[in-house]
């Protein structure tokens, strides 16, 4: 009604200029996190979670009613979404085009959760050049049953193997099991180029050590292994933006670690809140861009 409204409007508080509804909703039981906080959480990481969305299409992960209700993946903007929210139209392969969502500053991130956004999930690509990646991930998912330790030694592997390429890269503990192995690209390759590598490296890994790691999707082969989810390298594809809050018990962040950090982290989902604001992009070396060339799938072939 009308007048509930009015009155709901009246005490909403503003953040970045975004009026905040239901501030008080518990978003997550423990540690308790409300939509407010939730909110003061972005407008105080903007300057870490904005460098990887600002120009790129992302979709959001939405809990309205928090961790215990109702979530779902959105790709484009809904009816009614704030202009805070962008969009960028991203040409599609049957000659269409659709909206897709990009959030460009502190505003569109509360705006965003304004909306029950609680995941931000960038593609790999700017919006001025969707066709080219500008990152591999490789997306360590562990056996539910494996310790931390396999994941971290995996992730250590898998850059060693990458650098012998010739392609430097840097970490993510997701706040979920596992860890991103980014790589960092010059946007000369193509999409297509990218998915064949990241399969060809991510199988080749698997046939090397049959104990460890898997390419393969299926949960039945993963037992007591990690599955080098290189599926993320595809157009379209998206990962969790560094510096998200995730959907899951006690609101762990996604958070960019030094390789030698890494070694002694316990633990993929170590990060709150609250210690993820003591972070930053200086913690870590992110290396310089490399080209995804001849001469690395040429290296890759040989081996
Ligand atoms: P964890 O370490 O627990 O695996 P994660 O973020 O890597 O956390 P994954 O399930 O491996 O979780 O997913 C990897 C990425 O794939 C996500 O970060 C997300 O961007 C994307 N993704 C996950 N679920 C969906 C979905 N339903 N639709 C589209 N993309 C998804
Ligand atoms: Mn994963
Ligand atoms: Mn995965």
């Amino acid at each position: 009604p009308p007048v509930e409204v009015q009155m709901d409007h009246g005490t909403r508080p503003r953040i970045a200029g975004i009026g905040i509804s239901h501030p008080d909703r518990l978003l997550f039981p423990k540690p308790r996190i409300t939509k407010q906080a939730l909110a003061e959480y972005h407008e105080a990481m903007a300057d870490r979670l904005l460098p990887t969305l600002k120009d790129r299409p992302a979709a959001l992960l939405r809990l309205p009613e928090g961790l215990d209700g109702e979530r779902f993946f959105q790709k484009h903007p809904g009816k009614g979404f704030p202009d805070a929210i962008r969009s960028v139209r991203v040409p599609q392969a049957d000659g269409s085009a659709a909206d897709h969502m990009c959030i460009t500053d502190t505003a569109g991130l509360v705006a965003a959760v304004q909306m029950g956004t609680v995941e931000f999930h960038p593609w790999g690509a700017r919006r001025d050049r969707l066709d080219r990646p500008e990152r591999l991930v490789f997306d360590l998912d562990p056996d539910e049953a494996l310790g931390f330790a396999r994941v971290r030694e995996a992730a250590l592997h898998v850059r060693d193997r990458l650098a012998d390429l010739g392609l430097p890269s840097w970490a993510m503990v997701t706040g979920g099991k596992g860890v991103h192995v980014i790589v960092p690209l010059r946007r000369t390759a193509s999409w297509q180029t990218a998915k064949i590598f990241a399969q060809l490296f991510a199988t080749l890994l698997a046939e090397d050590a049959p104990g460890a790691y898997t390419a393969s999707m299926s949960k039945a082969q993963r037992k007591g292994r990690i599955f080098v989810d290189w599926l993320r390298n595809e157009r379209g594809a998206t990962a969790v933006a560094p510096f998200s809050v995730r959907a899951r018990p006690g609101a762990p962040v996604a958070v960019p670690v030094a390789w030698d950090e890494l070694r002694r982290l316990r633990r993929a989902n170590g990060f709150s809140m609250k210690a993820a604001q003591t972070r930053s992009w200086a913690d870590l070396d992110v290396p310089e861009p490399a080209g995804l060339n001849k001469d690395v799938l040429a290296r890759l072939e040989r081996k």
